[in-house]
């Protein structure tokens, strides 16, 4: 079926200098045999480019890393006045228009409106980036979205879902000020994902074929999110051509070269934290069910984890003794420790990785064969034992009860802080069975959850023979479990 395919291609040559329109061809339509090719959209509103020269003043100012983090997405209430000229979202101006144009507020109430919002926050959650709301002002450097009117109130094709201005010469377009036009219905993700889409474009970004990120043509159910990962560019081929004239190839004729570099694929988190760095996207939720620290375990026991994340888990990993045992990418998160463990005390650790890399370790001490009732029972000589348990001892690096910086310093994983700043490497225990070794005491440290001490007497008459001075100043809750959060991988 021949059938006309509504898009607004503007094509134009870098090499030839100028403003507005003079540096453009613009074809307004285009037609496209869709019979061989399932995978082109021509129901779906298609998005467009227009290529910007970046003013050379400006240009020479342009490093690596974006004059901003904020991008704006403005809903025009009331409506938004877009002025021809040099792209500048501090005084919505635009190469886009031919003429001042009057975009009609987004249509489609707050509670869309508001899912929007929260798609895009959540979208960018991996990098350094600013979703406001409300306007920065015209003498805030920022990017801006406006979704929001027609594509024939700016003297585009009905079938233009949304635009950006688009350029090769820096890392970013400054001050680009990009359109979401209201023809996505009540479709959230449409209209986030063509909003992540078109701001990208500012920042070089090509249309890949990966049906889940946010810089393709194609469908996919379920939120596009930029991948760390290289891209083939492409899924915006009509009759074998890509927008800006390359010549297309791959399985459904939807591959070209990336246009600013020249390249197969791109990386859109990489150029995403190039320009923003790195967010703080929040770490799972992580509980080791099963075991618990002090079981008596049989070699190969299994290891039951709860792990949950807005983000959707990507990976959980187990290492028992810090060598890395399974790694699992779907729910149950169910191991088996290795049945070659030997007799004593064994580490469990697991980590949990959400979608962007962000991580949660949570650890648990077992024992196989018969527990230690003193420190004389364990096979070290350095160990203590802590409720049935041998652990590396106050003697050695990292053991219980000396100096750490975090986490990462000490044998049991876990470096506790008191109020004046004492910070100690500590081991689980329980409250109130006497388990912690002389000169310490099991101290409270969240709900249900003790730790053995320096110096700390809690009263069970073993603990505190040699305490000094400082046991009775540090107050139950006062303690605070420092938790060191792994940076995020790549
Ligand atoms: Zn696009």
């Amino acid at each position: 079926m021949k059938r006309l395919l509504l898009c607004a291609l503007v094509v134009a040559s870098i090499a030839v200098p100028g403003r507005g329109h003079a540096d453009s061809v613009r074809h307004d339509a285009s037609s496209i045999d869709e019979s061989g090719k399932p995978m082109v959209l021509a129901e779906r509103p298609r998005t467009s480019r227009k290529w910007e020269q970046i003013d050379p003043s400006v240009l020479g100012n342009i490093v690596a890393a974006a004059n901003t983090n904020k991008i704006f997405l403005n809903r025009c209430a009331g409506g938004c006045t877009v002025t021809p000229g040099s792209t500048d979202s501090r005084s919505n101006r635009s190469t886009i228009p031919d003429q001042t144009s009057q975009l009609s507020a987004f249509s489609r109430g707050d509670a869309v409106w508001n899912n929007v919002v929260a798609c895009m926050k959540d979208v960018f959650t991996p990098f350094g980036v600013e979703i406001l709301t409300t306007d920065p002002g015209s003498s805030v450097n920022h990017f801006e979205i406006m979704i929001a009117g027609t594509p024939q109130q700016l003297q585009l094709g009905s079938g233009t879902g949304g635009i950006s201005p688009f350029n090769c010469q820096a890392q970013y377009i400054p001050n680009s000020l990009v359109f979401v036009f209201d023809v996505w219905g009540n479709s959230i993700e449409d209209i986030c994902a063509t909003a992540a889409q078109e701001i990208a474009h500012s920042f070089r970004l090509d249309h890949v074929i990966e049906p889940s990120d946010p810089l393709t043509y194609f469908n996919f159910n379920g939120r596009k999110r930029f991948k760390d990962a290289e891209l083939q560019c492409g899924s915006d081929c009509v009759n074998g051509r890509g927008p800006f004239g390359q010549t297309c190839s791959g399985a459904n004729g939807q591959s070209h070269t990336c246009t600013c570099t020249g390249l197969n694929t791109q990386n859109s988190v990489s150029v995403l934290k190039a320009l923003f760095g790195t967010g703080t996207p929040t770490p799972p939720d992580l509980t080791i069910t099963k075991p618990k620290t002090g079981d008596n375990v049989m070699p190969g026991f299994p290891v039951a984890v709860e792990a949950t994340d807005v983000n959707g888990i990507g990976m959980v990993e187990l290492r028992v003794n810090s060598m890395l045992t399974a790694s699992i990418t779907q729910f149950p998160y169910v191991f088996n420790a290795p049945t070659t463990l030997t007799d004593g005390t064994h580490n469990v650790e697991v980590t949990a990785y959400d979608e962007f890399g962000a991580s949660t370790k949570k650890t648990v001490q077992v024992v196989i064969g018969k527990p230690c009732g003193k420190p004389a029972d364990c096979p070290l000589d350095t160990d203590t034992c802590i409720g049935g348990r041998c652990v590396p001892g106050p003697g050695v690096q990292g053991g219980l009860g000396t100096v750490c910086v975090d986490n990462t310093s000490c044998a049991s994983g876990q470096c506790a802080a008191d109020n004046k700043g004492n910070r100690f490497c500590v081991d689980s225990c329980e409250l109130g069975e006497g388990q912690c070794p002389d000169g310490f005491g099991c101290l409270e440290a969240g709900e249900n959850n003790g730790v053995c001490w320096p110096g700390h007497d809690d009263g069970s008459g073993g603990g505190c023979s040699t305490g000094s001075g400082g046991a009775l100043a540090i107050g139950l809750s006062f303690l605070a479990l420092v938790i060191a959060r792994r940076r995020p991988r790549k």
